[in-house]
This record gives C-alpha cells, sequence and structure tokens, in this order.
C-alpha cells in the first residue's frame, strides 16, 4: 500500500529495499516518532517478528526482503497506544531486545 504522505521513496546509496532500513534512524522527536508510526504502517508487511517482549511492548522486525532488523515500540499519543518503528543494527536480536529499554517519548521534544 503505497503511503501518499511520504512521496516517492528517496533513491539511497545501494539500498534497493523498499523497508528503507538505511533512510531511516532511531526516532529524536515526537514528531519523528510520529513519522516512523506512518512508515511502519507502509512497510508492515515486510516485517516479521523475530523477538518480542510483550511485557514491554518490544520488539524486534525482521525485514523479509533484506534481513536487517527493526526495533519496535510505542508511545501513547492522547488516548491511543501508536506503534512505530526504527532500523536497529544487530546480528543478534534477543541480545539487543534484552539489553534494550523504551525511548520515552515524554522525553523526546
Ligand atoms: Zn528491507
Amino acid at each position: 500500500m503505497p503511503n501518499s504522505a511520504e512521496g516517492p521513496p528517496a533513491p539511497g546509496p545501494a539500498e534497493p529495499c523498499p523497508c528503507g532500513h538505511a533512510e531511516h534512524e532511531v526516532p529524536r522527536t515526537m514528531r519523528d516518532a510520529l513519522a516512523l508510526a506512518g512508515h511502519r504502517t507502509a512497510i508492515e508487511h515486510l516485517l516479521t517478528p523475530v523477538a518480542l517482549d510483550p511485557s514491554r511492548w518490544l520488539g524486534v522486525h525482521r525485514c523479509v526482503r533484506c534481513g536487517r532488523h527493526w526495533a519496535e515500540d510505542s508511545i501513547t499519543s492522547g488516548h491511543a497506544d501508536l506503534f512505530f518503528v526504527y532500523p536497529v543494527h544487530t546480528a543478534d536480536p534477543r541480545a539487543w531486545l534484552a539489553a534494550a529499554h523504551p525511548l520515552q517519548p515524554d522525553h523526546l521534544a
């Protein structure tokens, strides 16, 4: 499903994967997180869970196309929980998840 809000995909350097792993990074602001929530919807069909921690609403997903990993986190926006993803670089998703901590959107500017 195309995401018309994001416009045409930017041609990344040797990054043909539609998940855009190299074109995104850990959100630093609420705006970033909201954009990545939209991106999650756009690439959801490419992601498969590899490590989940339901007690913390955290997980690591793998792109079925390029094999790279995306962390999934959530923020509470108004009265709804909003899930977003951001790229992570790890060869061991379970270890990454064990060491991860949820981003704190209250601290996002
Ligand atoms: Zn990918």
